[in-house]
């Protein structure tokens, strides 16, 4: 029918329209290596953590158009989201990437050396908090990153939020992943869902109300892969 009205604007209600943007626009432009990352992640138990690869390409593009040249990276899993960002960076661009678990960024790693970025890389092996407090407890790096990419830990997000909120620059971004959470943030609490889903759900109910309220920011919440808050540092 010709003259159908359009209700819906929220997109990405079929599978179809996902696949149709993954294929049109997100594959035929992915890197080679962050193909055979994502290809080498596929049957790990885990591949679920994984970063989608249309949420990679807007990375990329995030840090290109804000000239970030120093960012962080709190959970680093196999490294999508990682090399996303160091092959988005410059010649001289530099990554804190933090994580305790080694095992799989190992996974990942030929694909970084392989795209030639991993002297961008400083993976430090910790947990994040601990690392985010020494850095701030050295004083010389605070105001410093533009960009902060938090996927991670995520009960722990509200204080990442206050460290990173000195560690980025003012105009800096700090973004938060799976901030929709199977987008149970908008359902009400399940109590057939699991322990650790309801406790997360909760989480972000509480900390996405938060992120609106705060002046200190601006934000955004994108509809893209489980959700991705962004946050720009006003002052
Ligand atoms: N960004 C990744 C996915 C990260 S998955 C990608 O694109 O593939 C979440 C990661 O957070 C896991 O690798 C887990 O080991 C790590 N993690 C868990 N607790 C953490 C903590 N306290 N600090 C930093 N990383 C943590
Ligand atoms: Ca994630």
């Amino acid at each position: 029918m010709a003259n159908k009205k359009l209700e819906r604007k929220n997109l990405l209600c079929t599978d179809a329209l996902h696949e149709y943007i993954l294929e049109t626009n997100v594959y035929p432009r992915e890197h080679e290596q962050l193909k055979a990352l994502r290809e080498a992640t596929q049957n790990h138990p885990l591949s679920i953590m994984g970063t989608p690869p249309e949420e990679g390409q807007l990375l990329m593009l995030l840090v290109k158009i804000m000239n970030a040249k120093k960012t962080i990276e709190i959970g680093v899993f196999t490294g999508y989201s990682l090399l996303c960002t160091a092959l988005a960076l410059p010649g001289d661009g530099k990554i804190i990437a933090i994580d305790p678990d080694r095992e799989n960024y190992e996974i990942g790693l030929q694909y970084i050396q392989k795209a030639g970025v991993e002297n961008k890389i400083n993976f430090i092996q910790s947990e994040a908090l601990p690392v985010l407090d020494r850095i701030l407890q050295e004083g010389k790096e605070e105001g410093s990153f533009d960009f902060a990419f938090v996927d991670a830990d995520k009960t722990n997000y509200g204080e990442y939020h206050e460290r990173l909120l000195k560690l980025v620059k003012v105009g800096g971004i700090i973004g938060y992943d799976n901030t929709l959470w199977f987008g149970l943030v908008a359902a009400l609490e399940d109590p057939d869902h699991h322990e650790i889903l309801r406790e997360i759900r909760n989480f972000f109910v509480k900390f996405n109300k938060f992120l609106a309220s705060d002046s200190r920011i601006e934000v955004s919440q994108i509809c893209i892969g489980d959700g991705l808050t962004l946050c720009r540092r006003l002052s």
